[in-house]
């Protein structure tokens, strides 16, 4: 039988809002359209349902309403804690420590504080995913004002130790803020800024069927942080102009159905990762995974020797099936001058010591309680139908990459 949908398994890009999202926005949008700063009863109502959508946003991470700025997404919360917290401790405070595996939000704030404020920063490697401790123990011995660290691995899904992070920094560095960036954690694995030990926290709807266009970041009380955009004064003076209700609400509502069902789409996301290297192992001669422990059970980091992504991605789409490359923000890459960022900035998955040409083979399947185990299985057929036709590399008994074309 034809199928009609595609088979989606790119749920770290983005996706598919669940339907009770896309209703409560409508709903929002009709009747809670006003401005929740004016004094009257449309701007009341709309202020209302900011008030209870943050407070439930505020409820699932074990906050306090008052900790939660809402944002564009999780590019502008990375931005705005990390431009802030620096702006807020003033220059010559001490240096900014990142990892070498973040998303490009984090890097490129980090490294526009270096390039235009003149900041030192410093990164600790993650080879294989596993964050360099003793590395991180070593540069705390130098003053410190920002750690930023993410909690789950956008292209790969390894999950890093903030916790034992945040214990360090406690023993060698107390001034520093810890930010946690846990776009691809919120909503899927259990994230408790306190319990983490962070002072900032980032988070984006769109990952967990809200909508795109807002975020939050979570700034425990009493962090001094500086605003990026000044205006009205709106979320505490921290991200001024006009609160998106409808999108506050709908954000809301994914984090109830999400937070209602952790343990069980937990459950049932494991399933489908374990039973997609399972069959991939067993179609696929050769078939590398990229992390299978300590990583989130949301994604899944594969390569096939000798089968160039660009050439998979795209059989699969062409035979219903969407996956990705890396990350999806990856993609735009090309579209930044030569010399600039593509230059400067291997892909993550090379500081995690993958070589190039093997993250030229890298596919990130990543998945969503929606998906089925009919799923898994038509995307391995079709990978391995891929693989049949356009590889160029076997495997030798000896296990090395061997050219066959
Ligand atoms: N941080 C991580 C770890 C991500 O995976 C992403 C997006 O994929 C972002 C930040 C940026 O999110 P957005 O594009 O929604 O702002």
């Amino acid at each position: 039988m034809e199928r009609t949908k595609p088979v989606y398994l790119d749920n770290a890009a983005t996706t598919q809002p669940y339907q009770q999202v896309i209703d409560c926005m409508a709903d929002a949008m009709a009747n809670c359209w006003g401005n929740p700063s004016s004094p009257h009863a449309v701007g009341n109502a709309a202020s209302a349902l900011l008030a209870d959508s943050r407070a439930t946003i505020a409820d699932a991470i074990g906050a306090e309403p008052e900790e939660i700025v809402f944002t564009s997404g999780s590019t502008e919360s990375n931005n705005l804690a990390i431009r802030g917290a620096c702006l807020a401790a003033g220059r010559g405070s001490g240096q900014i420590i990142t990892s070498a595996l973040e998303h490009a939000s984090v890097t490129k704030a980090v490294r526009g504080m270096r390039r235009d404020e003149g900041w030192a920063c410093s990164y600790v490697d993650a080879v294989d995913g596993k964050l360099d401790l003793d590395q991180l123990r070593g540069l705390l011995a130098d003053p410190t004002t920002l750690i930023t660290m993410m909690r789950v691995q956008n292209e790969a899904g390894w999950i890093f130790p903030i916790d034992e992070v945040a214990a360090l920094r406690d023993e060698l560095a107390p001034e520093a803020l810890l930010h946690c960036d846990a776009t691809q954690a919120f909503g899927k694995i259990d994230v408790k800024p306190r319990e983490l030990g962070c002072e900032l926290l980032t988070a984006g709807a769109h990952k967990i069927g809200g909508p795109r266009g807002i975020g939050f970041l979570y700034v425990k009380q009493g962090t001094k942080l500086f605003t990026t955009a000044f205006g009205g004064n709106q979320e505490q003076g921290l991200r001024s102009g006009t609160e998106a209700v409808p999108l506050a609400a709908g954000m809301a509502e994914a984090v109830r159905i999400s937070m209602a069902n952790l343990e069980r789409n937990q459950r049932h996301v494991s399933k489908l990762r374990q039973a997609a290297i399972e069959q991939l192992r067993d179609r696929i001669e050769g078939v590398v995974i990229n992390g299978e422990t300590g990583v989130s059970p949301y994604i899944l980091s594969i390569r096939v020797p000798g089968l160039p992504n660009a050439r998979s991605v795209s059989f699969l789409s062409e035979h219903g099936v969407c996956v990705s490359r890396a990350s999806a923000c990856t993609e735009n890459h090309t579209t930044v001058a030569p010399g600039t960022w593509r230059k400067k900035h291997p892909l993550s998955l090379e500081n995690a010591g993958l070589t190039k040409h093997e993250t030229t083979e890298t596919l990130r399947v990543s998945f969503n309680p929606a998906n089925t185990l009919e799923d898994v299985g038509i995307f391995v057929e079709t990978l391995a139908q891929c693989a049949e036709k356009h590889r160029t590399v076997r495997l030798v008994s000896d296990n090395r990459d061997r050219a066959i074309a």
